[in-house]
């Protein structure tokens, strides 16, 4: 028995040890300056320990199944405390290194638990879901095994740790894939910007139109009609679209992301036919075109009146920017 407490301490010093170090790399890292994407997108893979903020309950499942599964098969060669003492500073490193240093990567890794971004499920951006996961399960086997370290386990009992560890992994992905929630994060002033960015391009579409038709815009009930209209006028407008994203010219990027059924911008069927000298009649802060989105930093940007002729005025000024 006191052998096993002396072995038992030994190597949880040593996880403690690699616990300090983690805390330490992180808190350099917290005194770097800037982070690179807080203001543009932050892609967070949902692992076990890092989910999105509607699964915030599957790093519990995780970590009690986990330690009762273990339990199953440890009970034999330590007590509960023991047990309950080796997960807890398992878990503390695996929570240390995948909560914050990748937060510091561009675009991000796991971290914090955020908004998710649904519409990215089954885009490209998977590959960024199954490669942090992949990091972190070979990690979490890794300090499974540091876990198993000294308890003079047979070669069955290890393999059955080392393959319980991995069914309950792989099993606490299962409702982020159900849920369309393998990736959340942050959306900065950036993203804002690339909404306006959109908004800006149907200016131009919109007067390029009116050009073409004696000054009216198109006789358009619902933005799926304008953009119709006005569509042929996009042709090689910058789109303001981060890789892997399909988004068109008519749905703001971030709630492309955001959304299972993206939402288009929502036009005002008042303007419909109007002349520009009768839309510059209408008031400053009038919408012509709105994004449905709304959340902190990315609250409904708008194409006002005002906007309009600060875009075609802009557009005037600096025809190279024009594109066309
Ligand atoms: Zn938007």
């Amino acid at each position: 028995m006191e052998r096993r407490g002396g072995q038992r301490w030994v190597g949880s010093r040593r996880v403690v040890h690699l616990a300090t170090v983690s805390f330490s790399v992180t808190l350099i890292l917290l005194a770097s300056p800037g982070i690179a994407h807080a203001h543009a997108w932050a892609f967070f893979a949902s692992t076990p320990v890092t989910p999105p903020v509607n699964l915030v309950w599957i790093p519990i499942v995780f970590i009690v199944g986990s330690i009762a599964l273990d339990w199953r098969i440890l009970r034999q060669h330590t007590s509960f405390a023991s047990l309950i003492w080796r997960e807890i500073t398992l878990f503390l490193v695996l929570m240390l290194i995948v909560f914050l240093v990748p937060f510091f990567l561009d675009p991000g890794g796991p971290a914090f638990p955020m908004k998710p971004y649904y519409g990215l499920a089954w885009t490209p951006w998977i590959l960024w879901f199954l490669f942090w996961n992949c990091v972190l399960l070979v990690l979490f086997l890794l300090l499974k095994r540091r876990l198993a370290s000294g308890l003079k386990l047979g070669a069955k009992p290890k393999s059955q740790l080392l393959k319980g560890s991995i069914v309950v992994y792989l099993a606490c992905l299962i409702p982020y894939l159900a849920a369309s929630s393998t990736l959340h994060g942050w959306a900065g002033g950036y993203v804002e910007g690339a909404c306006y960015g959109k908004l800006r391009d149907l200016t131009w579409g919109l007067l390029k139109y009116a050009e073409a038709h004696e000054g009216h815009l198109p006789q358009a009930d619902s933005t799926m009609d304008l953009v119709n209209a006005i569509e042929p006028y996009l042709e090689g407008k910058r789109t303001h679209t981060p890789p892997g994203f399909r988004d068109p010219p008519w749905c703001c990027p971030l709630e492309y992301a955001r959304s299972q059924h993206p939402r288009s911008y929502e036009w005002d069927a008042s303007f419909s036919e109007l002349t520009l000298d009768e839309v510059a009649q209408r008031k400053p802060y009038e919408a012509i075109l709105r994004c449905p989105l709304s959340e902190f930093v990315h609250k409904n940007p708008t194409l006002t009146v005002e906007l309009f002729f600060k875009y075609k005025e802009w557009y005037e000024k600096s025809p190279a920017d024009s594109g066309g």
